[in-house]
């Protein structure tokens, strides 16, 4: 479905129809019902780039099941825990958010878009399950993570995934945990079911087919340029506030802005690509998502995994991703000269110096890029001994586009976390990476409404809203202290999100 609502000078434009649009729209509209919100997308369907169903993994990111959280041990053997804890409390804040929606009536059928699956993490190798021991100590000291178990037994194991343990050597030893709390997230849905709720609100508006080509200071916020795709038409709005959370476009709208927090910034693209299970008596036999440990020199966000998800109303297999070499910033609208253009004489060097430093990544690139079936399917043996090649079909995912940045002392690091720069005068924010992405970002949102819109929560009206909206925002649900407030608002939200 094409939209075609426009509001003239609002509060706020939005760029982009991806989770982060979306989620800082419907949390803008409830915190001031006033805003003027408009949102401008490209695409002539809403979420079609990095947030769509079929180009992410899905996982509720929680810090559960994903080593690389959490890849190494210290000198005295324990696992350093605190960045799992940290991604599940703002993983908690996501899905406070969205169930208050739910409560509210502003979306329904929660089952769409997020459905409660096993997270485990599974290693092989006595190296690594002394590893996972390690992981499992720490961090079920927590009380997030109270309900993981651990374990060695390959029959205990084949209960929650029977498919990691049929036809492998008994000879080598295993462990895994698991968290029967996990999630499958549809990013693609929850944007969709917020940005057409913010659409029917009053004082908003929502363009599909609309590109915006250029944004330009004024002394009052930014004029923003765009075209419209089905006529062809340059259409010009002015917003006090500008948010450009056009994933793999944030970049190249980021340098038309030409604001001094962009300099020196670059892009650096990474496709996906997933193996598919097409057979239906597998697929029924693999109800989790399985997490190892990274392969060579493969980027964190190309560890593989073995998933279950819930997709176009349907369960299905996913394995991956692979990363894969490309040099387009976006999967729909993107160009091939998308990584050419992006080089500018600012970013030319850090590009450079990151290219020279990174030759294990490049290399990796190149090999996954060059892989055949029978390679692939040999990491996916590593998960699921017995796989074989006719229940398997690969397919594109999406692109990630890692921020590239200067920082002190070195020329150029590639960042896998978000970036999002914001200009000195707090009226342009722009999201720049991926990782830990979708699951993440309502805090993400969040910072940079405290940041760049502070006043609307600067009254005890605002703040209350935001309490309603995200209930553990202003506790320290770390705190053993703080275990059964937090207990409590999960159960509330778990419920009305109709997960276990
Ligand atoms: C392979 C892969 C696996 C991932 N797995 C996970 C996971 O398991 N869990 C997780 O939490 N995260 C995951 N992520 C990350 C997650 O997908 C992203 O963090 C998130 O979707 C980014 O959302 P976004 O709104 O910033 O961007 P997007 O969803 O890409 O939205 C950007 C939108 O902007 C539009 N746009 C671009 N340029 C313009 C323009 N000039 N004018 C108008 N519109 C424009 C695009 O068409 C698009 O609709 C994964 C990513 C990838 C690539």
């Amino acid at each position: 479905m094409a939209y075609s609502k426009h509001i003239e000078n609002p509060d706020v434009i939005l760029i982009g129809s991806g989770v982060m649009s979306a989620n800082l729209g419907a949390l803008l509209k409830r915190l001031e019902p006033k805003l003027k919100i408009q949102v401008y997308e490209v695409t002539a369907e809403l979420a079609q780039e990095s947030s769509h169903g079929w180009n992410n993994a899905g996982t509720g990111h929680a810090g559960i099941c994903e080593l690389s959280y959490t890849p190494k041990r210290e000198a005295d053997g324990t696992v350093n825990v605190q960045k799992v804890i940290e991604i599940y409390e703002q993983f908690s804040h996501s899905k406070q958010f969205w169930s208050y929606a739910v409560a509210e009536g502003m979306i329904n059928q929660p089952r769409d878009f997020i459905n409660s699956v096993q997270h485990i993490s599974f290693v092989h190798g006595a190296d690594q399950v002394d590893f996972l021991r390690a992981r499992h100590a720490g961090m079920a000291a927590h009380h997030f993570f109270a309900d993981l178990t651990y374990s060695t037994d390959a029959a205990t194991i084949s209960r929650w995934a029977p498919l990691l343990v049929e036809g492998r050597d008994p000879a080598v030893p295993i462990a895994a945990t698991q968290m029967a709390s996990g999630t499958d997230v549809n990013f693609g849905v929850i944007s969709r079911k917020l940005l057409n709720w913010l659409h029917a609100q009053p004082g908003c508006g929502l363009a599909t087919n609309h590109r915006v080509i250029d944004l330009k200071k004024t002394a009052t916020g930014w004029n923003v340029h765009g075209r419209d795709l089905t006529t062809g038409e340059i259409r010009q709005n002015h917003a006090k506030f500008v948010f450009v959370g056009a994933g793999g476009g944030s970049l190249h709208l980021l340098q038309k802005a030409g604001i001094p927090e962009s300099k020196g910034i670059g892009g650096f693209p990474i496709g996906g690509q997933w193996l598919v299970c097409d057979n239906p008596a597998i697929v029924e036999r693999h109800a989790a998502k399985v997490y190892g440990q990274a392969l060579d020199a493969a980027p964190t966000m190309a560890v593989p995994h073995l998933d279950q998800r819930v997709l176009d109303g349907k369960k299905t297999l996913l394995f991956g991703p692979f990363a894969a070499w490309t040099t387009k910033f976006l999967h729909r609208q993107g160009s091939w000269l998308d990584l050419v253009a992006s080089v500018k004489p600012h970013n030319f060097l850090t590009l450079l110096k990151i290219a020279a430093t990174n030759l294990p990544l490049v290399r990796y690139l190149v090999q996954q890029g060059t892989q055949s079936m029978a390679d692939r399917l040999a990491v996916l043996h590593i998960f699921y001994p017995n796989a074989q090649a006719k229940d398997w079909k690969l397919i594109d995912a999406g692109i990630r586009v890692q921020a590239i940045k200067k920082t002190d002392g070195e020329a150029g690091i590639v960042h896998y976390g978000t970036e999002v720069i914001t200009n000195a005068d707090r009226t342009i924010s722009a999201l720049l990476g991926a990782s830990p992405g979708a699951s993440v970002c309502v805090n993400i949102v969040l910072d940079v409404i405290k940041l760049c819109l502070p006043e609307l929560l600067a009254t005890s009206e605002g703040q209350a809203r935001l309490a309603a909206m995200v209930p553990t925002y202003a506790l320290d649900a770390k705190l053993a202290a703080n275990a059964a407030h937090f207990q409590a608002v999960q159960r509330a939200t778990d419920r009305h999100l109709q997960l276990i």
